[in-house]
């Protein structure tokens, strides 16, 4: 069987891709997705549970495929996102395709999605409540996805997904788990906190070595 260029090249970085493990979920493929993503994805979209659906002009759901190995996390929508109904288009979005390339990943093989599907006016912080209100389709996505590791992006995915307070200086540089699922999950900054500050680029660097480390990892005691 040929094996996809992309996979060649994660294989020649030491990072090979292995059978999903069974989904307890009755997900039926369509064009990509899942009847239950794709349900869900009309949920969000006329969903008005917090005051951000009154500014909004699209919703913002995620983008990947369905059986991504890798899903990124994120805030919430900026400006562009918000325009385009896609998460991370902007300069933020950019600096992140830098950095999966710079660990052997393509855009169009890992998920990306955020805390908030709304964009929070002039992109304040989120508030606690629509945080509340909106994450449940955060874990309800990721219970679709059964991703294989998980990166938080920011100190609001962090705490969302890991329901902590701690700061992101606290929670980066070790591995965590995801919920009951168990799921991998590294926490590094946002890439628009990178735009300002490039001198933690690094840092972001070695977050995502560590993620491909669990990724792998995780790969070897399945096989074992
Ligand atoms: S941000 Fe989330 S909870 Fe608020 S209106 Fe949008 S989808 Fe609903």
């Amino acid at each position: 069987m040929a094996i996809h260029p992309r996979s060649q090249h994660l294989r020649e970085i030491g990072i090979v891709r292995w059978q999903r493990r069974a989904s307890n979920t009755t997900s039926v493929r369509v064009d990509g997705g899942s009847i239950e993503l794709k349900a869900l994805s009309d949920k969000v979209r006329q969903c008005q549970a917090c005051s951000l659906h009154l500014r909004r002009q699209n919703t913002v759901f995620g983008h990947g495929p369905i059986e991504a190995d890798w899903l990124f996390v994120g805030e919430a929508p900026g400006s562009n996102e918000d325009k385009q109904g896609l998460p991370f288009v902007g300069r933020a979005g950019q600096l992140l395709n830098s950095i999966l390339f710079s660990i052997g990943l393509a855009r169009d093989e890992v998920y990306i999605t955020n805390v908030l599907k709304c964009r929070p006016p002039a992109n304040r912080d989120p508030m606690g409540e629509e945080v509340i209100q909106c994450e449940p389709y955060l874990h309800d996505q990721i219970n679709h996805i059964r991703p294989e590791i998980i990166v938080a992006m920011g100190r609001f995915a962090a705490q969302a997904l890991l329901k902590s307070t701690s700061s992101i200086a606290e929670l980066r540089g070790q591995g965590h788990e995801y919920s009951e699922l168990k799921i991998p999950l590294v926490v590094t900054y946002h890439p628009a906190y990178l735009l300002r500050s490039l001198l933690e680029k690094q840092k972001v660097w070695k977050d995502l070595q560590f993620a491909q480390s669990l990724f792998s990892g995780s790969k070897n005691e399945r096989s074992i």
